[in-house]
């Protein structure tokens, strides 16, 4: 007869237990050795880091209400329809389907962008990506694969990577959701847009990206999100969502780490579509 140990089911608990201790010890000698600080400042924290209470101070999240599909934030949520969309989004709506931003891109959000674009500074990724999943997680979950927004081949030997994509690739360790960088290509390099009027930028990006070939059998039918650092006046991710829509995915989202453009002309534009509609 096989004798059953008696303490046999407790082995797993006293060794998740141990491994609970181990952990909080190793972080408790780390926070030691380099005590935790802030993301943006360097300043010391306290817990297991994020942003010090200055700098939280200063941060300006985009939170509820905005619109669902253009991420603008509103003044109250009447300013939106009953699918959450804003008036302007109603009258002109964009290709993609739901939109999220963790900040206004203002000088504050510049300090951690910026630097990660231009200045190696790679790590800031990993920052924004977090606060980037706070906001987007629900797109998240709904999604089968994350899409960083490309850059031209040119531009990237020049930077030596994509910044689009090192978001994307700590967003799905987050969420547990694919990247694929290498789905969408810029097979046109395009001129600096922010000097561009909006006509101007959205005939500049037209047919200047497009779905790799290898990927577009992979991505068919499947709802993806589509990862850029700062959405501007969405020229890009119009011209990113209408080839991943001609390559057959089911639904195209977005999720950015800050949001442009001038808010209050936003919040015209919003208020005088309504005016519009009534
Ligand atoms: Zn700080
Ligand atoms: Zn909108």
């Amino acid at each position: 007869m096989q004798r059953v140990c008696i303490w046999m089911p407790l082995i797993p608990k006293i060794f998740s237990s141990t491994r609970a201790v181990r952990q909080t010890i190793s972080r408790t000698c780390l926070n030691t050795v380099f005590p935790p600080c802030c993301d943006m400042c360097g300043a010391d924290v306290e817990g297991t880091g994020g942003f010090c209470g200055e700098c939280f101070a200063q941060m300006r999240p985009i939170i509820k209400p905005y619109c669902e599909q253009c991420g603008v934030p509103l003044a109250a949520s009447g300013f939106a329809d009953q699918q959450g969309v804003c008036a302007f989004c109603a009258s002109t709506a964009p290709p993609w389907n739901r939109m999220r931003a963790a900040f206004i891109y203002d000088d504050w959000l510049r300090q951690l962008i910026l630097p990660l674009k231009y200045a190696d500074r790679t790590e800031n990724a990993r920052i924004l990506a977090r606060e980037m999943w706070r906001s987007g997680e629900d797109i998240l979950r709904d999604a089968n694969f994350l899409l960083p927004v490309p850059v031209h081949k040119r531009k990237l030997r020049h930077r030596r990577y994509n910044q689009a994509a090192l978001l994307a690739r700590f967003l799905a360790k987050e969420s547990g959701v694919s990247s694929l960088p290498m789905a969408l290509k810029r097979i046109r390099n395009t001129q600096p847009l922010a000097r561009l009027g909006s006509r101007e930028r959205k005939l500049e990006v037209e047919g200047s990206i497009i779905v790799s070939p290898r990927y577009v059998e992979k991505l068919k039918g499947h709802p993806v999100v589509v990862i850029d650092d700062v959405f501007t006046t969405g020229a890009t991710m119009s011209a990113c969502t209408r080839a991943l829509l001609a390559a057959g995915v089911s639904r195209v989202d977005l999720l950015v780490a800050g949001r442009a453009g001038n808010m209050e002309e936003d919040r015209q534009k919003v208020t005088s579509a309504l005016r519009d509609y009534a």
